[in-house]
């Protein structure tokens, strides 16, 4: 295809991201990590690291303004940043906020959006220290751009993992992306379900104090945080780590309220805990000779569940094996890609 013909939709998402990493870096003495990973590293200043990410949200691709709460999408957009932080095992420091707001936005509802916001922000010690404000001709857009700090030898970047290493995930998955169907009225559910799985969608937890603890132990070797999808967020792991992986259905962690939302539909849990995105758990790898260690140091902390769902291989490309052994090989892009994969 001629190149000046070609659209975001031919080359997509992470297509994109990869063909703007060349010549981005002009005065690369203090970056340890640009383009490429949860966040930017910079630094070191008296051992520390910075880190440094930002996030998008778009009125009607990643949040729908009618079904959530001002103060749900508050939480949520800050929610996002500091995840991306905890997939480094990084401490959340600072917060800036951008917003492009409709003329006809109620003050009440802004109001609602900053105690969202603040109060995650309190529950973790990270300061709101500025952004920008203007209005939008069309929807609503909310940038969160955060600020992390951490010992530089403590860094997990995506790069670390080694075939043979054993992955874990904190939590369990596929709840937010349930959460989104009962949104947006594809599924109803009993209300105490629902409940939990709407949650899940519009209040998601970073996972700060886990990311820490992986992090501190040194028994990690690779991780990032599950926001397109555990097969989509573990292929980054893959090709940044130059290996393979391999997931065993049956020890995926699924909750006991999305059992329950599946049963009698033609819903498999286990594809939502594949492919749905949003959950914003850690995935992590731990080399064997660390596992005793890692499965300690999480169990002693209490800080979250967490399990053992697969390996890293030497062979290329991520593989799920079924309950009777059988394995299949995923296309990487069926996770999400916001011009791969149509909605969002
Ligand atoms: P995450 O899902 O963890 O937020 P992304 O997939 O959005 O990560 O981004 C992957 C990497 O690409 C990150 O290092 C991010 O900073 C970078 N990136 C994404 N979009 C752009 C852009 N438009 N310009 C420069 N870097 C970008
Ligand atoms: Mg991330």
């Amino acid at each position: 295809m001629d190149q000046q013909e070609k659209t975001i939709e031919d080359m997509g998402e992470f297509g994109f991201i990869r063909s703007i990493m060349n010549n981005c870096l002009h005065s690369p003495e203090d970056v340890i990590q640009g383009i490429g990973d949860d966040c930017a590293v910079m630094g070191p200043l008296d051992g520390k690291v910075l880190l440094f990410t930002t996030d998008l949200l778009i009125e009607d691709r990643h949040f729908l303004k009618e079904k959530s709460s001002p103060f749900e999408l508050g939480w949520k957009a800050i929610a996002v940043s500091l995840s991306d932080i905890a997939a480094m095992g990084g401490r959340a420091r600072h917060a800036f906020v951008s917003l492009a707001i409709p003329s006809h936005t109620k003050i009440a509802f802004l109001n609602k959006l900053y105690e969202g916001m603040k109060s995650l922000c309190r529950r973790y010690g990270v300061n709101l220290l500025g952004g920008d404000t203007s209005s939008s001709p069309g929807g609503l857009f909310i940038n969160v751009a955060a600020m992390g700090e951490m010992a530089e030898e403590e860094v997990l970047y995506r790069k670390g993992a080694s075939p043979g290493d054993l992955i874990y995930v904190t939590g369990s998955l596929g709840g937010s992306a349930a959460g989104l169907k009962l949104l947006k009225g594809e599924l109803s559910c009993r209300e105490e379900i629902g409940k939990v799985l709407l949650a899940l969608h519009n209040h998601p937890e970073p996972r700060l104090k886990p990311g820490r603890l992986i992090a501190e132990s040194r028994a990690a070797s690779a991780m990032i945080d599950v926001s397109d999808g555990l097969l989509s967020d573990l292929g980054h792991i893959c090709d940044a780590s130059h290996a393979g992986a391999r997931i065993f259905m049956e020890l995926l962690p699924v909750s006991g309220e999305l059992t329950t939302l599946c049963r009698g539909r033609s819903l498999d849990p286990r594809d939502l805990s594949l492919h749905g995105g949003e959950d914003y758990e850690l995935l992590f790898t731990v080399p064997p000779k660390n596992r005793q260690l890692i499965e300690e140091t999480m169990e002693f902390s209490q800080a979250c569940p967490f399990t053992r769902v697969g390996e890293m291989t030497k062979e290329k490309g991520v593989r799920v094996v079924t309950k009777d052994g059988a394995e299949e090989e995923e296309r990487a892009s069926r996770g999400f890609d916001h011009f791969l994969s149509g909605d969002g």
